[in-house]
């Protein structure tokens, strides 16, 4: 299996910069936006490297809901807007874990942080750290880390080479590591996936599991998945985030899909 090279990942970091903004003359100020929110970012690492408890503003919400013009017109969420569009592009218009088509539609495609940044707010804005993932996957995958507990204390983003634990999606690529069918009836959409690596197996295990047994749950249940949908749309006004009842009924169906593959109710 081939890492992603360091021409490669240069070639990419100069393609968002050029991409980053969709007037020319902002984009030197959102570079240096980000650059502001990364180094504090790494502050907030360095405070709870020293055991001072957590700073109860998040980031990454801060930007996002960022509506004041800054200087030149360049908002936080123009910065989101870009940098979804730029990650969809690199990802082919498929969602970084289930590889279903991100419809297009703003809702359906949260920002995911890859190493969950509740666990390593030192990567909130980390070009590397963030994909675009489906609603479906963004919920089952929620702060669940599936990294080694030695990349906690990095302050340095780990080296493709070194994620050999788990799946990740800007550094691998889906088809050496997972394979999959997806099989449509007159009644059902099915998906089934198998891993072929290490990290793929992780990922069917951890995520794609769950995804598939939700997808025959949601597809044999007309009125709960036109409920999702609704409380998806909700969601979009707010980059995903829900009222804590609606958070918790996702908690719940999540969990419900869970038990259903462990009771054998579902093909595995
Ligand atoms: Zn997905």
């Amino acid at each position: 299996m081939v890492d992603l090279t360091q021409e490669a990942m240069d070639a990419a970091r100069a393609q968002y910069e050029g991409d980053c903004h969709e007037r020319e003359t902002h984009r030197k100020k959102t570079l240096e936006h980000l650059a502001t929110q990364n180094a504090a970012a790494i502050a907030e690492f360095k405070r709870r490297q020293k055991g001072l408890p957590a700073s109860k503003q998040d980031l990454w919400s801060k930007l996002t809901k960022h509506r004041k013009s800054f200087k030149s017109g360049v908002t936080g969420p123009l910065i989101r807007k870009a940098l979804r569009a730029f990650l969809e592009r690199e990802q082919n218009g498929l969602c970084c874990y289930c590889q279903r088509p991100l419809v297009n539609i703003a809702y359906a495609k949260p920002i995911e942080h890859i190493l969950p940044r509740a666990t390593f707010v030192q990567y909130t804005f980390h070009f590397w750290n963030l994909a675009i993932a489906c609603f479906d996957c963004n919920q089952i995958k929620l702060d669940h880390v599936w990294a080694s507990v030695d990349k906690r204390d990095l302050e340095e983003y780990p080296a493709p080479a070194a994620f050999t634990e788990m799946y990740h999606p800007r550094f691998h690529r889906f088809a050496e590591h997972v394979r999959f069918i997806r099989v449509q009836t007159n009644d059902h959409l099915v998906s089934i996936y198998r891993g072929v690596s290490d990290q793929g197996r992780h990922l069917c295990l951890n995520l794609l599991k769950d995804l598939s047994a939700r997808e025959i749950v949601l597809n044999s249940n007309p009125e709960l998945k036109g409920a999702l949908e609704v409380i998806n749309a909700h969601a979009s006004s707010n980059e995903g985030a829900l009222a804590p009842e609606l958070e918790a009924f996702h908690q719940a169906l999540a969990k419900s899909t869970s038990q259903l593959i462990k009771n054998g109710a579902m093909p595995r």
